[in-house]
């Protein structure tokens, strides 16, 4: 596998292990107050409100630059997945620091240019439902490849790459049909997903690709699922892709790029750690035998926990002298029973008006925010140097309610 692996370009090596690091967290404790990258997170709240959402950029530069170091001695480009947290503060310093992206929609694609019309050279287009014109904004921008999830798929592209006469570098997603032990909503990698395009019939689909004029096969793809914690299913995933690379050789084809997806990878891994919602306990209340604590944050600014059962750290903003602890639902304000952050979770007693840090919420965080229960989505403030920016306001509810009509 390694042999092979030296020769092609590989588009988002992502083989790191996101235990293997042992850096500072970049939300601690200064004396009794907690602080992003050195600032205090309650000066942060009394400025700009909650719910909020706090990120360190020193920590998602420190995260990229770890990874791409893993990959100094393979030809590479590192592609965070712009799904993770698509921030348009949070692109640029990505961009700026020579980073490429995995897009899976036009609109992505859109906020990438919107911060550098020179990072669509390294712009890969996932997704199984590309619509013609997000190819033809794609085609133009002139990205660096296409991951073709189906035949049908491959057709419509042939079209618009003829029409528009540019031509299209494409890398197939196939589906290596391997179980990687995740959540179920966030495993793709088998032939009962909907991912990518059954590795036993790529061959035959690549051969017909050849002969499209404007398409060209440069590269195969695979990206198995997310929050995978070990290695072994990346490993059974590459040597089946490394297999075909070879007969694809074999056939002639000019094949320089793997893109082995993500899940330990971008984005989580820039991301996750980076970021923190920081919350207000509302309330408390014990019903019968629980206790429940009611933040300011609900479902729809985090929807993590109730989506993929994901554990959150809380942490108390302001840690008290006392060793005294309450066991807890976490809970926000939506009507839904499912709108919890933490359930029977012990942590220290909190009451009425204190802050609250919900940990490694810098990805799939803001980016699946709602406005569920007609409910603002939050802003967000980016910590860089120590300095502090807030790169998105608060919607207000006009802004809400701008689109409807009477
Ligand atoms: C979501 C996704 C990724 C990133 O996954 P993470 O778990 O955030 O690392 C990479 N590639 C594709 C095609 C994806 O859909």
């Amino acid at each position: 596998m390694s042999e092979v692996k030296a020769k092609v370009n590989a588009v988002s090596p992502k083989s790191t292990n996101t235990q293997s690091t042992n850096q500072a967290r970049p939300f601690s404790y200064q004396g009794r107050s907690l602080a992003c990258s050195g600032v205090s997170l309650e000066s942060l709240a009394q400025k700009f409100g909650t719910p909020l959402y706090v990120y360190s950029g020193d920590q998602i530069l420190e995260r990229r630059n770890l990874f791409a170091r893993e990959f100094a001695g393979v030809d590479h480009t590192v592609c965070y997945a712009v799904k993770a947290n698509s921030s348009l503060a949070i692109l640029k310093l990505l961009a700026q620091s020579g980073t490429g992206f995995d897009i899976v929609s036009g609109g992505e694609l859109e906020r990438v240019l919107r911060v550098s019309k020179d990072a669509a050279k390294r712009v890969v287009f996932s997704g199984v439902g590309k619509q013609a014109a997000e190819m033809d904004l794609a085609l133009k921008a002139g990205i660096l490849m296409f991951n073709v999830e189906s035949e049908a798929e491959l057709e419509l592209l042939a079209e618009r790459a003829a029409k528009l006469k540019k031509k299209a570098r494409i890398a197939l997603r196939v589906n290596p049909d391997v179980f990687a032990e995740t959540h179920p909503y966030i495993s793709t990698g088998l032939r009962e997903h909907k991912f990518g395009i059954d590795i036993r019939i790529a061959r035959k689909v690549y051969r017909r690709a050849a002969k499209k004029q404007w398409l060209e096969p440069a590269g195969v793809s695979v990206h198995i699922g997310s929050q995978i914690r070990s290695t072994e299913p990346f490993g059974s995933a590459l040597a089946r892709v490394v297999d075909l690379v070879k007969q694809l050789r074999t056939d002639g084809l000019n094949i320089r790029y793997v893109d082995a997806g993500g899940g330990l990878g971008p984005g989580r891994f820039f991301v996750a750690q980076a970021g923190t919602l920081l919350s207000r306990v509302l309330y408390t209340k014990v019903n019968g035998t629980k206790t429940f604590v009611i933040t300011d944050a609900a479902m729809n600014d985090l929807i993590r926990p109730a989506l993929y059962q994901a554990h959150h750290e809380i942490l108390p903003v302001k840690q008290s002298m006392s060793k005294k602890t309450i066991v807890a639902d976490i809970v926000g304000p939506v009507c839904e029973s499912g709108d919890f952050f933490a359930r029977d979770r012990e942590l220290p007693a909190v009451k009425s008006g204190d802050l609250v840090a919900l940990l490694d919420a810098g990805a799939y965080g803001m980016s699946l925010a709602s406005n569920y229960n007609t409910r603002s989505r939050v802003a967000e403030v980016l910590v860089r140097n120590g300095k502090t920016k807030r790169i998105r306001r608060r919607e207000t509810v006009d802004e809400m309610l701008t689109q409807e009509v009477l």
